[in-house]
């Protein structure tokens, strides 16, 4: 599974952090946007890097499957 900004690709960091509005402080990444301490659950992320907001979920990015892999070989040959 690979995360990374949907706008500007920054990679989050293990040490990088994010607050909530009840000002617990923690990776959001570790918690799929839920705040440990209040329970509240972070539709958007804000970037660290470019500060724009984008869908907690846009942030994963899976590798495309092998099959549309082996079909783009196919024409290009
Ligand atoms: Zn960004
Ligand atoms: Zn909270």
């Amino acid at each position: 599974m690979e995360i990374y900004c949907p706008k500007c690709e920054w990679e989050p960091r293990a040490e990088d952090r994010w607050m909530c509005k009840c000002g617990c402080i923690w990776n959001t990444f570790d918690t799929q946007g839920v705040c440990p301490r209040c329970g509240y659950v972070w539709r958007d992320t804000q970037c660290l890097a470019c500060h724009q907001w984008s869908k907690h979920h846009d942030w994963y990015h899976d590798l495309p499957p092998i099959e549309e892999l082996m079909k783009q070989n196919e024409l290009e040959i």
